[in-house]
């Protein structure tokens, strides 16, 4: 339902005094007013993946968040969930795992063939945490990018992408690449926020509204890769793509 990502150098503006957690979190309070009935968080750190999530309110991870705090990390992203494939529950909220809980991703929207994939990827030996369409899409992309061996998770983006069908947004961080984020969209939508040596990801321009007016819209089947440094944008075959860029000019 409402989506965040954030990767920024440890002096940039929004990471001033603040954590890629911290950024993330408030980018999720501005998206609240969406309505959702779960939230959770990822963040990278030098070992791996971290994430909590919690059915209910915000309030209820902020709480999980004190009682099994989250290391301090330069990339992170956030989810609130509307459940539409399995209850609100803890294990059904967003991120989900793979690759060996080194790949973290948070989805909007709905995955059409997840029935048709799921098979597919149990015959091949995937084991299921969650009753979620998103689950499927987030063991698709970790299959493809251990399978390739080329550590390119933009890459293994595009592979799973053209394998999806139905509406989402995506956002995916992999232990391997501790200052990305990559996110892609077919029929649902995302917006790169420009900062000075940070980049944000949102579902809409409220997800980044207190750290940058700079903002680029994705077109249709669109994928982006965000670094501190870089913003990189492919269709889902990897040709160079552009997104749309404004400035948000209303008052939050
Ligand atoms: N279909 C996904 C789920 O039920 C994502 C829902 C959403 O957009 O929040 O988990």
């Amino acid at each position: 339902c409402g989506i965040v990502g954030y990767t920024g150098r440890p002096g940039a503006a929004a990471a001033v005094g603040h954590s890629a957690l911290d950024v993330v979190m408030e980018g999720l309070k501005r998206l609240e007013y969406r309505g959702y009935d779960s939230a959770g968080v990822a963040v990278l750190t030098p070992g791996g993946v971290d994430s909590r999530k919690k059915s209910g309110k915000l309030a209820n991870l902020v709480a999980e968040l004190e009682a099994a705090p989250l290391p301090d990390a330069t990339t992170g992203i956030g989810h609130t969930r509307w459940a539409t494939h399995g209850g609100p529950t803890d294990g059904n909220a967003h991120p989900h795992l793979a690759d060996n809980d080194r790949l973290a991703l948070i989805h909007n929207g709905i995955i059409e063939n997840f029935a048709e994939l799921k098979a597919e990827l149990l015959a091949a030996g995937a084991v299921f945490r969650s009753e979620t369409d998103t689950e499927v899409a987030a063991a698709l992309l970790g299959s493809i990018y251990a399978g390739a061996g080329n550590k390119d998770l933009a890459l293994s983006m595009q592979l799973a992408c053209q394998r999806l069908e139905g509406a989402f947004t995506l956002l995916a961080v992999h232990a391997d690449s501790p200052d990305t984020v990559v996110a892609a969209r077919r029929n649902s939508p995302l917006v790169v926020g420009l900062g000075d040596g940070e980049n944000f990801l949102g579902s809409d321009v409220s997800g980044f509204i207190d750290f940058t007016r700079r903002a680029v819209e994705l077109g249709q089947d669109q994928i982006v890769t965000i670094t501190p440094d870089s913003v990189e944008i492919t269709d889902f075959f990897g040709a160079p793509a552009e997104g749309t860029e404004f400035d948000v000019n209303w008052d939050a």
